[in-house]
């Protein structure tokens, strides 16, 4: 299953959909290769399913191939693919470096396992690069936009530190995806993607993925055998499927939520409105910059206390409360007791998270739609 030149020279949209077509039968699909194991010597290359799978090795080509990257590897969650790749290049003594407003469980992985293990860990102030700090970081972990105040930080600065520094840089690039940004662009990173959100996009799948090049690929592809957290085919096969409409998607996910933000921050109910897409945001010229859709999530404060907050999100009907975000239905939560209640109050503060902070992820409805139910959810009689 070479890539072609031809695909290669194909935009992203038609990537996203390229098939390659299975010469045994001529399924113009890929087929779900359902079997833990391949009969010797026939499978002279596919052995075992958790080694490799051909319905995972198309994934795996399909997700190097959006992020500009020499390859890809598929894991079971985005936390499979955060930690093996973070474990299959740290060893006790290294000093990584990550912003403070990141996903929750990356946080607590650094801080409570890592740290147990030798690993020193610096957490820096959200808004401030993690390479800016007096011991020079081996590692460094961010994401391009951040959870919930949707912080874009400095990438071409990061990338050139790294690059002078001999710096590990490792992005997270779930908030964005392919569609807005493609860090690999910009430098040699390693770029991890949880898939159960935008990528694969339906809220049917848990998956992950780590897209890169070189001698690291190889250490982390080993190490997921080690530690099992290879994804399955059935999974690989949704994911493939899902990701097929990803452009049309984002397209959609971008449009509504520029319209939403610059609603939300007309509305009388609403303190705050935090989207990198609006001048009032801090990132926001480098968002232009960096950025060439602003992605699907919005984060808004709402006037009044946090259980004023917790009752707008519960009133929600078309707009689901639920503690995920990405799909193509429009999510509400409430961060400081769902997704960032692991941190404690004062690293909520510090981060700006407060108890009147709604995160709204942004799905393909018709936005009309969209703007009734947030402005019924806002009143008061609801
Ligand atoms: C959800 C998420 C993860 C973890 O991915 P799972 O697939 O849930 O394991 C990592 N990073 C970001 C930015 C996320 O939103």
């Amino acid at each position: 299953m070479q890539t072609s030149q031809k695909e290669l020279k194909l935009r992203i949209g038609s990537k996203l959909v390229a098939e390659k077509i299975e010469p045994l039968t001529g399924a113009i699909t890929t087929p779900i290769y359902q079997t833990t194991s391949f009969a010797f010597p026939v499978g002279e290359k596919y052995r075992y399913s958790r080694e490799l799978n051909p319905t995972v090795e198309r994934l795996n080509e399909l997700v190097a191939s959006i992020e500009l990257g020499e390859r890809g590897i598929s894991f079971s969650s985005g936390m499979g693919a955060i930690s093996t790749t973070v474990l299959s290049l740290i060893k006790p003594g290294d000093l990584v470096s990550l912003q403070m407003d990141i996903f929750g469980r990356t946080l607590r992985f650094f801080t409570d396992f890592l740290s147990k293990w030798g690993v020193k860990v610096k957490v820096v102030e959200t808004g401030t690069l993690p390479t800016d700090i007096i011991a020079k970081p081996n590692f460094v972990f961010v994401e391009t936009i951040t959870n919930p105040l949707l912080r874009v930080p400095d990438l071409e600065r990061l990338c050139a530190e790294s690059k002078e520094n001999g710096i590990t840089l490792i992005v997270d690039n779930t908030f964005a995806t392919p569609i807005n940004l493609n860090p690999l662009m910009y430098c040699n990173a390693i770029v991890v993607h949880s898939g159960s959100k935008f990528l694969i996009g339906h809220n049917d799948v848990i998956a992950g993925f780590v897209i890169g090049s070189g001698n690291a690929m190889n250490s982390i592809d080993l190490l997921r055998r080690t530690l099992g957290t290879s994804i399955d085919p059935h999974a690989a096969y949704m994911a493939i499927r899902g990701i097929k409409t990803l452009k049309v998607r984002m397209d959609a996910i971008n449009q509504n939520s520029l319209a939403l933000a610059e609603f939300l921050e007309d509305h009388p109910k609403v303190s705050k409105v935090i989207y990198p897409g609006l001048s009032s945001h801090p990132d926001y010229k480098r968002a232009r910059r960096l950025l060439r859709g602003y992605g699907g999530v919005i984060s808004f404060e709402v006037k009044g206390t946090g259980n004023d907050a917790i009752s707008v999100m519960k009133k929600g009907n078309l707009i689901i409360p639920a503690q995920t975000l990405g799909g193509v239905n429009s999510v509400i939560s409430h961060p400081a007791t769902m997704s960032h209640r692991s941190l404690t109050a004062e690293e909520r503060k510090k981060i700006g998270l407060t108890d009147t902070l709604l995160r709204l992820s942004v799905g393909i409805e018709d936005v009309e739609d969209l703007k009734e139910e947030l402005d019924r959810m806002l009143s008061d009689s609801g």
